[in-house]
């Protein structure tokens, strides 16, 4: 089952709350701790983790995605985001052009 009136958390945010956690982010860029490695790279300054991320995403595609089952994939896809450059290092990787060759194209135009 699919709800149409369904919309996204971040949505709902209030202008000032957005810009709050996207302030909050960039604060935990320069010493990074996103994700359970805790590598503590200093994003915004070049330094890079294992991740190999710096402080712009790098993404290998995107568009909808009928791939999943219907309640995830609804009428219009569930949409979807290939970042490259996974956390998690997997020697079986289906995408490991993606997530270890870091196949794809750094977002300029996004910053925190
Ligand atoms: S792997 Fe990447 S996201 Fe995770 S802590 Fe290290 S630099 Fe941050």
């Amino acid at each position: 089952m699919t709800d149409r009136n369904f919309t996204a958390a971040y949505l709902k945010l209030s202008g000032r709350e957005l810009k709050e956690k996207i302030r909050l982010a960039g604060e935990i860029l320069k010493c990074c701790t996103l994700c359970p490695r805790r590598c503590r790279a200093d994003r915004t300054a070049g330094e890079t983790g294992f991740c190999r991320t710096g402080d712009r995403p790098v993404v290998s595609s995107w568009n909808p995605h009928f791939g999943e089952e219907s309640p995830l994939v609804g009428y219009h896809g569930s949409g979807t985001i290939f970042f490259t450059h996974c956390n998690l290092g997997c020697l079986f990787c289906q995408n490991w052009t993606i997530s270890h060759h870091g196949e794809g194209r750094e977002m300029r135009h996004w910053r925190i």
